[in-house]
């Protein structure tokens, strides 16, 4: 039997009881990204949104709403930075060509102040950093105390476009594994947070984004011919991004995989993941080391002095 319209309207009434605005909803957590040892990209649905079931909208409209508290304990971490504390937080973003980085950056690290952010870009090493360790040029980009540093690439392309463009000794990879692992111990014990993020997208939207890069002029500036040349090598790359993955996600710096093609849902994603991390320092606002009253006082005496 077809509902009257007062049964509609009071249908309508329920619905909106039951799911108050406040509400908490769903959202991805570490929990839901991470993944270890056992990685294995079957696993993988790039298209999936694990620990989300709202649409492109919600998502935008969600991470919209979590800006403020990301830009408040970011400037409690900065202002600890500037008072002494040893903190830091370092987000690590691995994935293809298109995959996403730079969105990231745009989307996610935009909602706070730029002064806390301290970002690097690992391209192919210069000259100079070859004649160094390869975790050379990584040390002299870490995040000092009080910022969030985001590497867009980092030291793993040293264990991935190395190893497929036989850059590397293979033998010598197990050894780079463990060095990093000790690496990001050191980094982790002496105060940063490392949110390690592998972006995953599918072969076809990686067509069809660089296709898109290449019809549109105003998107030339993004492409680069090399592209193409990674892109061949897929099956390589898989393989040793799970060699990887699977080598590094230690306790104290976990991978987290972050299904890609649905740009909005990576935002996402990593926002939460930011904001967990930055939850997790429990950090107060810095107490003040001067005698907060008498300097009150000197202020008020200070505004009838000529001037
Ligand atoms: P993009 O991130 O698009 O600007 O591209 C940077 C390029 O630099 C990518 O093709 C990376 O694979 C490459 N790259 C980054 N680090 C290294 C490295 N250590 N050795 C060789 N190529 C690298
Ligand atoms: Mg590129």
């Amino acid at each position: 039997m077809a509902k009257s319209k007062g049964d509609k309207k009071k249908d309508a009434k329920d619905k909106k009881e039951t799911r108050p605005k406040e509400q908490r909803v769903e959202v991805p957590t570490s929990a839901a990204l991470r993944v270890g040892p056992d990685f294995s990209w079957e696993d993988v649905d790039e298209r999936a949104t694990p620990g989300w079931d709202g649409d492109k909208a919600a998502a935008a409209v969600h991470l919209a709403a979590r800006a403020d508290e990301l830009s408040d304990l970011q400037e409690r971490l900065y202002a600890h930075g500037r008072t002494g504390g040893d903190r830091s937080v370092l987000l690590v973003l691995q994935g293809m060509d298109t995959a996403g980085k730079g969105g990231i950056v745009r989307h996610v690290l935009g909602l706070v102040d730029p002064q806390g952010v301290a970002l690097r870009s690992f391209g192919v090493p210069t000259p100079e950093e070859l004649r160094h360790h390869y975790l050379w040029r990584v040390r002299r980009a870490l995040p000092r105390p009080g910022q969030i540093g985001v590497f867009d690439r980092s030291h793993y392309e040293d264990v991935l476009v190395t190893r497929v463009r036989g850059l590397v000794d293979e033998a010598e990879v197990p050894a780079r594994f463990e060095e990093i692992n000790r690496f990001e111990r050191k980094l982790v014990e002496s105060g940063t947070t490392i949110i390690k993020v592998a972006m995953a997208v599918s072969y076809d939207e990686q067509g069809a984004r660089l296709r898109e890069r290449l019809e549109r002029p105003e998107k030339h500036w993004k492409y680069n011919p090399g592209d193409i040349d990674a892109r061949v090598e897929w099956p390589e790359y898989r393989r040793v991004y799970a060699e990887a993955i699977r080598a590094t996600s230690t306790e104290h710096a976990p991978w987290h995989l972050v299904p890609a093609d649905r740009k909005w849902f990576a935002r996402l994603a990593v926002g939460e993941l930011l904001l967990e991390a930055l939850r997790g320092l429990e950090l107060a606002w810095p107490t003040a080391d001067f005698d907060v009253a008498h300097e009150l006082e000197r202020l008020s005496a200070s505004d009838d002095l000529p001037h």
